[in-house]
């Protein structure tokens, strides 16, 4: 069992007061949507994001909540590092289209995320995408993301000829669904000599995750996100305890929110992997004038007087992607929703 830390939780009003529900366009499809929405807030120490999927219920949105509360009442934090080495990701897409992917993250990329194992594709289609960012890219770090796509026999088939094609994979990213499935597949690639480090990313989303995926051995490190865990303290602790290397990632945050992931990565002691926080780009359109895009693989770490802050919105973008009506109401209802689960 693992317990809340006790952080003052301000009136849902105080929260509601400054809040705004905002939709921002997306340049591709994302969990079946084309725009990604957020409530936008601020307290006395910055601005902060609350924007649970869709599907979540009260429970798991008031540890994006507490993300949020964290980010505008208690503040971020002050960083370890002024910047964070972000990876680039390439869709499952034809190794004819790798190439244009790759251009949009500019010259240094200090490492590449490909996706694998997609429904409708092959094995090979798998190893030839990789086998072309490699030819790209002689000496960026290599990992896949099969999205838990694999069962545990085509995971040890896959990643043994994956291996080969990259000459070296930094890691293999929740290649099988679960956590106990991870662990199983581990032991496998053991017996089959295979050494590839396997990364747990689906399994890691509530609080207890972390500590089960390291008491069974089921990875080699952890992707972690600041809002589902409850925010930016709560995951670094939850990392400690698990003692095993994290990757911060993204939860398709706007660059308000992403600034959590970032202060998770500025403040991790030990981060020896880029991070997947370079999403901003996928989104078609920005709520503050400096957006959270990585240049040459860096992402630079937002501060104001030595402390992580988020930037403000500009009020015009905001007014752009604002959302009205019945939707609005949603949002803010869930607000409450989720105010009442950390409130009790
Ligand atoms: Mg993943």
């Amino acid at each position: 069992m693992i317990s809340m830390p006790l952080q003052p939780v301000p009136e849902v009003d105080e929260i509601l007061s400054t809040a705004e529900a905002v939709a921002l366009p997306m340049r591709t499809r994302f969990r079946g949507q084309t725009v990604r929405e957020a409530v936008i807030f601020q307290g006395p120490a910055g601005w902060a994001e609350f924007a649970p999927f869709s599907e979540y219920g009260p429970d798991e949105s008031a540890q994006w909540l507490a993300s949020g509360i964290q980010a505008a009442f208690q503040g971020l934090g002050a960083p370890l590092r002024t910047a964070v080495p972000v990876n680039a990701t390439i869709p499952a897409v034809s190794p004819s289209r790798v190439e244009a992917v790759l251009a949009r993250y500019g010259e240094a990329v200090p490492a590449v995320k490909i996706k694998v194992a997609e429904p409708g594709q092959s094995r090979q289609d798998d190893v030839d995408r990789v086998a072309e960012v490699r030819r790209l890219l002689p000496r960026a770090a290599l990992r896949v993301d099969a999205n838990g796509g694999w069962s545990i026999p085509e995971a040890v088939a896959a990643l043994g000829d994956i291996t080969q094609a990259a000459g070296g994979l930094e890691y293999a990213e929740q290649p099988v669904a679960g956590v106990e499935p991870l662990a199983r597949l581990r032991e496998q690639l053991a017996t089959a000599g295979l050494e590839v480090p396997i990364a747990a990313d689906e399994a890691v989303r509530k609080a207890e995750d972390p500590l089960r995926v390291a008491q069974l051995g089921a990875a080699n490190l952890i992707v972690v996100k600041a809002p589902p865990l409850g925010g930016v303290d709560r995951a670094l602790d939850l990392v400690r305890q698990a003692g095993l290397p994290a990757v911060v990632s993204s939860a398709l945050d706007t660059s308000v929110g992403l600034t959590a992931g970032l202060a998770l990565a500025a403040r991790l002691p030990q981060l020896p992997f880029a991070c997947g926080l370079g999403t901003v780009t996928l989104f078609d359109g920005e709520l503050v004038d400096e957006p959270l895009v990585p240049v040459s693989g860096t992402l630079d770490v937002p501060t104001q007087s030595g402390q992580i802050c988020a930037p403000a919105p500009v009020p015009e973008l905001m007014q752009r992607h604002r959302i009205t009506g019945p939707r609005r109401r949603w949002w803010f209802d869930r607000v409450r929703a989720a105010h009442q689960v950390l409130a009790s």
